[in-house]
């Protein structure tokens, strides 16, 4: 324990980097520039709590703000006009929404929703245009995460044609604590349906089976992973496909 006669200066860890209301940064693209740019977008960010379910945009709209998450869980869903859906995409704290700003384009072509409530740092389209020109490294990580979430879409496009309920739920749960940074999270089996574009009726089951084989415990809403490499066999190959992918990007990073 610290001597609590000693200065709190010096036995205090250093402050959190936060924005300029003091809102720590968790936001790993944020965090991972250099500080001629962080002084240049930072001032221009606004912090935003992104209620459950709240949506940050829907097919068609046009992009007037992005979104850099900073706690919860966004998820990309493409949405048909008879309300089905399916999951496309799942952004936390390593990423960003709206990407076709980035490149220049300003329609959403998917809906994008907080699935697990948290906060975010928003800054205003034309905004991120004027930051962009003058910030070659926020750029070039935004480029490399659009690849990211390409290399994410195709292969939950073969998952979700390919790969049976149980070894999907197991794999979104896992991909979902990784973001969060926590093993347990707030589901509703609405949503999990949603998400996996199946009936709600199968996430029951699989939801079931998990937890009787002692891999998660599910009640009041909320599943806790509770043995995790367990639940790592029991995902289908693409969670491992894809972490390993984005592991071998990330060495190649100069
Ligand atoms: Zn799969």
């Amino acid at each position: 324990m610290a001597n609590k006669s000693r200065s709190p200066r010096r036995s205090s860890p250093p402050p959190p980097i936060a924005d300029a209301d003091g809102n720590p940064i968790h936001n790993e693209i944020l965090l991972g520039l250099p500080p001629r740019e962080r002084e240049l977008l930072f001032s221009k960010l606004e912090f935003v709590r992104l209620k459950r379910h709240h949506v940050l945009h829907e097919p068609g709209d046009t992009l007037r703000s992005a979104y850099f998450p900073n706690t919860g869980l966004v998820s990309i869903l493409t949405v048909f006009p008879d309300g089905k859906s399916v999951e496309v995409g799942l952004v936390g704290k390593e990423g960003f929404i709206c990407l076709p700003l980035v490149v220049g384009f300003r329609t959403a072509p998917t809906r994008a929703i907080a699935q697990i409530e948290g906060s975010a740092f928003r800054v205003g389209s034309e905004t991120l245009r004027g930051v962009l020109r003058q910030s070659p490294k926020l750029e070039r990580r935004l480029q490399q995460f659009s690849q990211v979430r390409t290399m994410q879409a195709t292969q939950l496009a073969a998952c979700n044609r390919l790969h049976k309920v149980n070894g999907r739920l197991a794999r979104w749960l896992l991909m979902s604590a990784d973001r969060i940074g926590s093993n347990s999270m707030p589901l509703t089996q609405e949503f999990l349906a949603q998400t996996l574009g199946t009936r709600r009726s199968s996430v029951t089951v699989a939801a079931g089976t998990l937890q009787k084989a002692g891999l998660i415990t599910y009640s009041h809403g909320e599943v806790k992973i509770i043995n995790r490499r367990k639940l790592e066999e029991a995902a289908c190959e693409c969670y491992g496909i894809m972490l390993r992918q984005i592991e071998e990007w990330q060495g190649e990073v100069e």
